[in-house]
């Protein structure tokens, strides 16, 4: 999620919750090691529950949102050149979600 899209559902129950309060909660979550921030290029950046195990990101360009996907694609460090050491990678997935407002609607230009 966004700081404002946590801010949005957060203040379903708190109808005065500023924004200033969701980044301040998501500092000493991620102070705490609770969460994450997920960098995507082309969106804003995005803050997860801080997983142990590797897994990757889908970004629907209609709505923004980000979804986790749990595999990996094998045979990835495969793809440097001889003799090179591959010692992590990222990979975003881009396209559309199943939501059906998505499928129907153009995608919004990237940000970046
Ligand atoms: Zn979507
Ligand atoms: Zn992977």
């Amino acid at each position: 999620m966004t700081p404002a899209d946590i801010w949005t559902s957060a203040r379903t129950l708190s109808p005065g919750l500023g924004i200033a309060t969701v980044y301040r909660a998501l500092r000493i979550l991620m102070d705490m090691g609770a969460v994450e921030v997920v960098e995507i290029p082309g969106a804003p950046p995005h803050y997860e529950r801080k997983h142990p195990h590797h897994h990757h990101h889908f970004l629907c360009e209609t709505c923004q949102r980000v979804f986790e996907v749990e595999a990996c694609t094998s045979g990835i460090d495969q793809l440097a050149p001889a003799g090179f050491t591959v010692k992590r990678h990222s990979l975003t997935l881009y396209g559309v979600c199943n939501d059906p407002s998505c499928a129907h609607r153009p995608a919004v230009a990237p940000l970046a």
